[in-house]
């Protein structure tokens, strides 16, 4: 599944063949993916020119002036800038037409990705409500510490949690927390200030390090487990379940937390 350095990624690929480009044309292939495709795609994003392309959580926003389009990759969902040319494949849903000659085509083998509208000046109720974005300075472990007093839930499960930050994955969730030395069982109410600060840094070094890495070779490789293949070969815990801590070599364990696999050293992480 994409994460958010894949989808921070896809943004910094597609936003430069995009932003100032007028919309020419809307081709559906079929009138849903996740959800249906409102009407507002066809009737008014032709014409429109893109102003910019923002990324918020994992949604892809196309500001236009006439309102925004969302983008969501799913499970499978690949956003590819292509010559207006190009033939069409057995999964490709979507086609924007820009009037430089390419499209910006998305294709869904599973159909779990999504195109929604949202109007001028409107949050649409999937982006309302959520947390604030990881690799900005709205995120650190003051916030973390004031939302997390008196909660019981374990810390990796409240780390997850959308409400609390968003885009932070099961494999960023596990690696920040084992760079933090933080136990992920530990009720997420009993870290200190002083540990969510430290947490707060690895997710932001980790999340920039994916991103960073991730335009190069995305979506090349996927190890077995589904592990994006470029950031595998540094993983310290996720997917690490029986074998010897890179740190102290001790068995790195797997527990269930929120019924997500979860990864830690017990000598390592208190
Ligand atoms: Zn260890």
């Amino acid at each position: 599944m994409p994460e958010l350095p894949e989808v921070e990624t896809t943004r910094r690929g597609i936003a430069p063949h995009l932003e100032g480009r007028r919309v020419a044309g809307v081709v559906l292939r079929r009138p849903d993916l996740r959800w249906p495709i409102p009407p507002e795609v066809s009737t008014l994003l032709p014409g429109q020119v893109i102003d910019s392309v923002e990324r918020r959580a994992k949604y892809l926003l196309l500001h236009t002036g006439a309102g925004t389009a969302l983008l969501h990759l799913g499970m499978s969902g690949v956003l590819r800038v292509l010559p207006e040319s190009t033939p069409i494949g057995k999964h490709d849903h979507v086609d924007i037409v820009l009037d430089s000659g390419q499209v910006l085509r998305f294709t869904d083998p599973r159909r779990f990705g999504a195109l929604l509208w949202q109007m001028p000046g409107e949050t649409h109720e999937l982006l309302e409500g959520i947390g604030p974005e990881p690799l900005t300075d709205a995120f650190d472990g003051d916030l973390l510490w004031r939302v997390s007093r008196g909660r019981s839930a374990a810390v990796k499960t409240f780390l997850m949690d959308n409400a609390v930050v968003v885009g932070v994955g099961n494999i960023y969730a596990s690696e920040a927390l084992f760079a933090a030395g933080i136990d992920p069982r530990r009720a997420a109410g009993k870290v200190s200030r002083e540990r969510y600060a430290r947490l707060a840094g690895e997710v932001k070094r980790i999340l920039a390090h994916a991103i960073a890495r991730g335009g190069t070779t995305l979506r090349d490789f996927l190890s077995p487990d589904g592990a994006p293949g470029y950031f595998y070969q540094e993983l310290f815990a996720y997917g690490r379940a029986g074998e010897a801590c890179k740190i102290c070599g001790t068995s790195i364990r797997v527990v269930a937390l929120g019924q997500r696999a979860s990864f830690y050293c017990p000598s390592c992480q208190r």
